[in-house]
């Protein structure tokens, strides 16, 4: 619950020049980041709190799935790379730095050399598996092209989770349990993402998936059945103990990155075909035992062998989800905001601040939707009516109760649904309890 005149939200009124898509236009005129430098932002309070929700989402799904959630550190020591040969292989995006001691340290841009670490330090036996690690923390990759806002940064938020497991079958079983909860987690953030095989590299099989969601800005090609977009798939999810069955059914509907597709080898009907541009949200992945090997990860199986860990990681790219929802939910106005990350619930509007009849029905309304559990935004600010009218609509809030004079005079104020547009006159007390329905509804 915030009163604005109390609130930091600095609103732009012009577009800002650098900005050359939706997202990170409207990002910015949101007052939801301020650019550091290249890709490099500070989340001001309206997108750290949007940034939270998408964060806890991710987490309750990785819980639910039953990941555990740790923190590593964002700084790494450059040894543990050297011992994965990934410290001259990672080139140019790894940012490299000394300590005072001249200790050669680089900011991570991923984590596998560092949970392998962990686990090898901890693990012996087979009894201690299935283990899944995840953290969600800041990156570094020094982009050769940072671009769009959150979308492409050089300091960017992941969850990334690591599985272990004692043979490539049962790391296949943890690689299906994070394949759903990703569709689950993408499914309560409004988003269709469509899992599209992706390159496995020398690895080879089929145990690698791009999370992708469709925007015209998007930066990779994908070719996939259009039956991805009739079917709301990822409410139906029913699976057994093995999740097999499920994932099956998913993959067998054609869905590949440009990289991946091969119209010889397509039997999908070319009128059922679609080629669209997408956002990469998650890249789930199963590598086996690429960093446990030469990291010496290793575990006794039932029968006493020494067998390096079969390992997976699965990322999420927490901050460029809030750009992503943002090209997929906006229109001229500004963003709307799916109930489930909107950074306030309801923005409630005075349209005359400080006037004698305005003021007590907001604060009724505000007061009561805080005693409702809900999360308003109060516009008490001394802005003309149509900025705020403006605003409000740019910043986004699914629900807005607009209170001027002349409706409270006739006892009513007018509550707006952001996304239909659709507007309904009612009793301040009515707004209340319709608006609490509204959100114990989700
Ligand atoms: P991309 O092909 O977009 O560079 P990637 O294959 O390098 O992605 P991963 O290493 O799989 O990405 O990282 C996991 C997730 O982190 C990605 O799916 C993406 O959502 C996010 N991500 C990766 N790079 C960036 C970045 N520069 N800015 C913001 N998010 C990123
Ligand atoms: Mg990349």
């Amino acid at each position: 619950m915030m009163r604005l005149s109390n609130y930091f939200l600095p609103v732009l009124k012009e577009n800002p020049k650098e900005a050359q898509i939706a997202s990170h236009r409207l990002m910015l005129r949101a007052g939801m980041i301020q650019q550091s430098s290249a890709g490099i932002y500070s989340w001001l309070p309206l997108g750290l709190k949007v940034l939270e929700k998408i964060e806890s989402i991710v987490r309750e799904e990785q819980n639910n799935s039953g990941a555990i959630e740790i923190k590593m550190p964002t700084i790494q020591p450059a040894e543990l790379w050297q011992e994965s040969g990934r410290y001259d292989d990672y080139g140019l995006e790894m940012l490299r730095i000394q300590d005072r001691h001249e200790r050669d340290m680089l900011y991570g841009p991923t984590n596998e050399e560092q949970v392998t670490d962990i686990c090898r330090s901890h693990l012996r036996s087979y009894k201690s598996l299935p283990l899944n690690l995840y953290h969600i923390q800041w990156k570094f990759r020094d982009e050769v092209r940072p671009r769009f806002g959150v979308m492409r940064g050089r300091e960017f938020l992941m969850k990334d989770a690591y599985s272990f497991d004692i043979s490539q079958d049962a790391a296949r079983i943890a690689y299906n349990k994070m394949f759903v909860a990703y569709l689950k987690t993408f499914s309560r953030m409004g988003l269709t993402a469509i899992p599209m095989e992706a390159d496995t590299g020398p690895i080879g099989g089929d145990m690698s998936h791009e999370f992708i969601i469709l925007a015209d800005t998007g930066e990779s090609g994908v070719y996939f059945h259009k039956d991805w977009l009739d079917t709301n798939m990822v409410t139906d999810i029913s699976y057994d103990q093995d999740l097999q069955p499920v994932v099956d059914s998913f993959t067998s509907l054609y869905a590949k990155t440009d990289e991946k597709h091969d119209p010889a080898n397509c039997d999908v009907d070319s009128a059922d075909l679609l080629n669209r541009r997408g956002i990469e949200v998650g890249h789930i992945f199963y590598f086996g035992t690429k960093y446990s090997e030469p990291m010496g990860a290793v575990v006794n199986t039932a029968e006493g062998a020494p067998q390096p860990l079969h390992m997976g990681s699965y990322g999420i790219g927490v901050s460029r989800l809030v750009g992503g929802i943002i090209e997929a939910s906006h229109d001229e106005r500004g963003i709307i905001w799916p109930a489930s990350v909107s950074p306030f619930d309801v923005g409630i509007i005075n349209l005359k601040s400080g006037h004698e009849k305005t003021d007590p029905v907001c604060e009724q309304i505000y007061q009561g939707l805080c005693d409702a559990g809900l999360d308003p935004l109060l516009d008490d600010s001394s802005d003309s009516s149509g900025a705020k009218l403006a605003s409000m609509d740019l910043i986004g809030l699914p629900w807005q109760v607009i209170v001027g004079p002349r409706n409270v005079d006739n006892g009513v104020v007018e509550v707006k649904n952001r996304h239909t547009g659709e507007a309904q006159e009612m009793s301040a007390d009515k707004a209340i309890t319709m608006l609490a329905e509204q959100a114990g509804a989700r």
